[in-house]
């Protein structure tokens, strides 16, 4: 009756050691390497379990027997890619508006759909990705990261942000006679109560807070701040207790500024952003998340052909106020606001970064390297020795053709090959 202890004792004690011998390594080696930093010809990396053991020239780096070589010719290795602003529970406006997404489909249909849609960014090469609100379907995104956590399905890893936080009023879905109660796509909070809903939302698994600092919601219908700089601050305040931070929604020049000086962590969109607050913002060690790929694909919904020439008004603004942007010197993140457009087709933010005028290897650092570093990611985003085993391979050489990062050829995550 002593044999099952016995053998649970040994399995315990023999199984891990066996599996800690029997790590797969792997040597990968393209034509170039970029190392999160800086483009190095001719160095490989190699990779035990799922750690970096070695990054570097190749002929420095000792591959171990039994090391399995992965050799792509003409291919560029690199850190898998970080997404700075997902919507996993969002779907292509143009295929389904917004307003139905939220109010006709059920959370449970948008959270297998959303799960499906993981995958495809994992595919994409992102093998980090920053989810910045389930815009009515509850936790999805918590119970996503889980399922993907558990194996069930294959995903990125998450940073969730749950329900968001918007203040009352402001949000859509809009247009209901009033006294008809509408779920929105976020959840309300004013005042004091906000030190509650940002609890409440720690509670129910969130990684950090999304706020929408201003809104479509000015007696014309243009953008408003929403929140106080006051109750700004004590949503960061509340949130930093718990260490997490705030990543705040902010299209106009103040709700940029509030945002910033109650001390948010990053600011999406900035589409109305002046010389004056992207100066705030880097003197505040506040990092812009620009989503250029949300707005060229809303103007392509609403009728616009792509042509330069009748280029509509939010777009043109959102290339000037990207330019001022730039020349502020401000940390400038990766994120496209995917969703909004396809999963999967998260390079073409990085294809526009390009387009208007950042430079080909300050957006491969956005996306790999400075996408860490400002959600704290450790251990991710570079390829050296001791960081985790995130690493993709892309054809031909980002540096001369940004659209080489939509032709993945290689996507390792965690030390496992994913396609
Ligand atoms: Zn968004």
């Amino acid at each position: 009756m002593n044999r099952l202890p016995t053998f649970i004792t040994f399995a315990a004690l023999v199984l891990p050691l066996c599996s800690l011998l029997a790590q797969p390594s792997y040597l990968l080696r393209g034509s170039r390497l970029f190392d999160g930093l800086e483009m190095h010809e001719g160095w490989a990396v190699l990779v035990s379990g799922n750690r970096i053991v070695a990054a570097g020239p190749e002929r420095a780096i000792e591959v171990p027997e039994g090391a399995e070589t992965i050799s792509l010719p003409g291919h560029t290795i690199m850190p898998g890619m970080i997404e700075g602003h997902a919507h996993l529970l969002l779907y292509p406006y143009g295929q389904m508006p917004w307003n139905d997404q939220v109010l006709k489909e059920s959370n449970e249909l948008r959270a297998i759909r959303g799960g499906v849609q993981a995958g495809m960014e994992l595919r994409a090469g992102f093998t980090t990705v920053r989810d910045l609100g389930t815009e009515g379907a509850g936790y999805a995104d918590v119970a996503i990261k889980q399922a993907i956590g558990q194996g069930i399905i294959e995903g990125p890893r998450l940073l969730v942000s749950g329900r968001a936080i918007v203040a009352t009023g402001s949000y859509g879905p809009k247009g209901f006679k009033p006294d008809f109660e509408v779920p929105l796509g976020a959840e309300e909070a004013d005042g004091a109560d906000i030190i509650r809903v940002v609890r409440g939302q720690i509670g129910k698994g969130v990684d950090l807070i999304k706020v929408y600092a201003d809104y479509r919601w000015g007696p014309g219908g243009e953008a408003m701040p929403t929140f106080s700089q006051e109750e700004l601050e004590l949503m960061v305040r509340t949130a930093a207790s718990s260490g997490r931070v705030v990543a705040a929604h902010a299209g106009t020049a103040e709700g940029m500024r509030r945002a910033c000086m109650a001390g948010v962590s990053t600011i999406e969109h900035g589409d109305g952003g002046t010389a004056e607050v992207f100066r705030l913002m880097k003197e505040k060690g506040v990092a812009l998340c620009p989503t250029l790929a949300a707005s060229d694909a809303i103007a392509r919904y609403q009728g616009w052909d792509g042509n330069p020439a009748s280029e509509p008004p939010r777009v043109k603004q959102k290339r000037e106020s990207f330019r001022l942007a730039l020349a502020s010197g401000v940390t400038i993140i990766a994120g496209g606001d995917v969703g909004v457009f396809a999963h999967g087709e998260n390079a073409r933010e990085l294809e526009l970064m390009v387009e208007y005028g950042m430079e080909p290897l300050a957006v491969l650092r956005s996306v790999t390297s400075v996408n860490a570093e400002v959600f704290g990611l450790s251990g991710l985003g570079r390829l050296q020795a001791g960081f985790l085993a995130d690493i993709i391979a892309v054809e031909g050489d980002p540096l001369q053709d940004v659209s080489s990062l939509r032709k993945v050829a290689l996507v390792m995550k965690d030390g496992t090959i994913i396609r």
